[in-house]
């Protein structure tokens, strides 16, 4: 009997075994797997049907010749980036801006979207397997012209979670009044409410709503009195409320690298050169245009306001708040997807520590969805979605421009190959 038993375990074990041969294995990397800051040196990941199946010495993975290697020795690996806060030009441009993405490193997508319609988009990408996208997160947007009652808002949750959004983007808001009533509605239908904060609604409020993300440092950035600033971000952190601070939209929207900074972006280093070119064009178009004069003016005037972002992004990693890294990219030299370098070098120009930008733009993200069990670090079971770079971005922020392979569900794409398509 004792010999069956150990018979049909060795058979059991060799079918699993057999079952579990992997389509692809990341060979010998350094592994920032995001559970913690520290590196693993010199192990190999195996991937088959798009899930990390296991994380070992490489002569320890059982493989068949089907098997695809990735050589990565003396390269890092960790998870894609999650860009939170972008917006998808209309259909026929949308393909190239997933793409960018995707070459870039970005393996999700927060979509903050206005005019394009999402469910449509949605619809076309998953009928066609060939198209070249990170994982998208969709959203309603809602604007002031939504006044709803209670009623019609749990009518529009049912809708929203039909067609699979993922969550609402609060654009503005008609009154305190329909501000209760969406968020009421959303807690009770357990749907994600984030967006820009709605200015007319008292700060407190917002933060004890269950309102998931603030936008672009919004509410915090009208507080005057640095205890009253210190009361709502401890209350933020206590609700578990996430800022996704874009500052590289005001960076680019204000000409704050205006005159020779801009010459600086990480966007010198991986745009083409057509790009750069019509970018160069169309931005000393717009200096022209307005005056130099005027441009510098306007700097200077907005220069505080910005610092004074920096400073709230500073005090909530301080107080341990949850952040999440969103690029806003849309004008000149803000390619899409490569944007999040930008945003990530400004993080680290505000004092951020790289752990917690990388965390930013990995663990958490998947935290806001409250998708963690399935993305945002390397480990057995997860997504393999994930990212090849040259140097290491613990070390320096800047090093994440060496990215050089996305790993998206399995699948392999490189950068390089990538760009040539643009
Ligand atoms: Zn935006």
């Amino acid at each position: 009997m004792k010999n069956l038993l150990l018979l049909f375990f060795l058979v059991a074990s060799v079918c699993m075994s057999s079952q579990s041969t992997p389509d692809l294995i990341i060979k010998d990397a350094n592994i920032l797997s995001m559970t913690n800051s520290t590196v693993v040196m010199n192990k190999s990941v195996a991937v088959k049907n798009g899930k990390i199946l296991q994380i070992d010495d490489f002569n320890k993975i059982k493989k068949d010749k089907n098997c695809k290697v990735i050589e990565a020795k003396g390269k890092f690996l960790m998870p894609g980036l999650a860009e939170m806060h972008s917006h998808l030009p209309d259909e026929n441009k949308a393909d190239t801006v997933l793409l960018r993405n995707v070459a870039a490193g970005v393996t999700h997508l927060r979509v903050m979207n206005a005019d394009l319609d999402q469910v449509a988009l949605k619809k076309r990408l998953e009928s066609n397997d060939k198209s070249i996208s990170p994982k998208l997160h969709y959203s309603f947007i809602l604007t002031k012209d939504n006044k709803y009652t209670e009623a019609q808002f749990d009518s529009l949750m049912l809708e929203i979670k039909k067609s699979g959004l993922s969550f609402i983007k609060l654009f503005s808001i008609a009154n305190e009044e329909t501000f209760d009533n969406l968020m009421n509605s959303a807690n009770k239908n357990k749907v994600i409410v984030c967006g820009h904060f709605p200015g007319s609604i008292n700060i407190e409020k917002v933060i004890y709503s269950g309102f998931k993300s603030i936008e672009h440092v919004g509410g915090l950035d009208k507080i005057r009195d640095s205890s009253a600033l210190l009361i709502s971000i401890l209350h933020t952190k206590e609700k578990e409320v996430f800022n996704c601070p874009t500052l590289d939209w005001d960076i680019m929207a204000c000409n704050l690298q205006y005159p020779r900074e801009y010459k600086h972006r990480l966007i010198y280093y991986n745009a083409p050169k057509h790009y750069l070119h019509r970018w160069e064009t169309e931005y000393n178009k717009t200096i022209n245009e307005t005056g130099q004069e005027k441009i510098l003016a306007t700097k200077e005037k907005y220069l505080p306001s910005f610092k004074n972002k920096e400073k709230i992004l500073k005090a909530l990693y301080e107080n341990n708040c949850l952040l999440i890294v969103g690029s806003d990219p849309g004008g000149v030299f803000q390619m899409e997807g490569f944007n999040m370098y930008e945003e990530m070098l400004n993080w680290s120009k505000a004092g951020i520590d790289n752990y917690t930008i990388l965390k930013s733009a990995t663990t958490n993200p998947a935290l806001f969805f409250n998708e963690q069990d399935k993305w945002g670090t390397i480990e057995i079971g997860k997504d393999a979605d994930m990212i090849i770079l040259r140097k290491n971005p613990l070390e320096d922020i800047i090093n994440i421009r060496t990215i050089e392979t996305t790993i998206l569900n399995g699948n392999i794409y490189k950068k390089t190959d990538l760009l040539k398509k643009m």
